[in-house]
């Protein structure tokens, strides 16, 4: 593979209860797609506890980093209805998706990220509260977590190689 296939990367994206549920799906969807990233899979699930297990703590370090109490939180929300999840594609997608989407806490997020634009929510008042702060998608945090997430999320032939008009920028 050449040096500029190494930089076309993947990237999990799991639109949450909270998205699926407020409608906005579609309307999150597009910023992603507006930008060029190319959709190589995608499916509606709803996981069990073992698998958020997996995904937030075996791979995401989560309880490691934010405790116990936080995951629990964090699971009774994301435990709430099906989720959408997707692989994008594109140039160095992995730290893109995450300039798209903006940081965990939607206090904190810009305007014109998504969980800026679309939630407000604050680590204070959901730590006061009990619950799981709703930022609307999960995207995966760097290169070596994405290769994981996308393997504990997809089968293989889940994931599409189809040729893209945009194409010069993709696989
Ligand atoms: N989370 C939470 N309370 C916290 C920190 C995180 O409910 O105090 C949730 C939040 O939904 C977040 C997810 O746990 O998106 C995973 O946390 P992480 O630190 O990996 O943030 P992310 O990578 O999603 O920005
Ligand atoms: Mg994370």
């Amino acid at each position: 593979m050449g040096k500029e296939q190494d930089l076309i990367q993947r990237s999990l994206v799991v639109f949450k209860p909270d998205s699926v549920q407020r409608g906005i799906v579609g309307k999150i969807l597009q910023r992603f797609e507006q930008v060029g990233l190319k959709i190589v899979g995608m499916k509606m699930v709803m996981p069990d506890e073992d698998h958020y297990r997996a995904h937030y703590e075996d791979i995401g370090e989560m309880i490691t980093r934010r405790g116990e109490k936080t995951f629990q939180y964090n699971l009774a929300y994301m435990t709430t209805g099906p989720v959408i999840a997707m692989v994008l594609e594109g140039v160095e997608a992995v730290p893109l998706v995450r300039k798209i989407v903006g940081p965990t806490e939607p206090k904190s997020a810009e305007m014109g990220t998504i969980r800026g634009d679309f939630s407000h929510m604050s680590f204070g008042y959901s730590d006061a509260k009990g619950i799981g702060v709703p930022n609307l998608v999960h995207a995966s945090g760097n290169v070596s977590e994405a290769k994981k997430e996308i393997a504990l999320w997809f089968k293989p032939d889940e994931l599409y190689d189809y040729s893209d008009v945009r194409a010069k920028f993709t696989r």
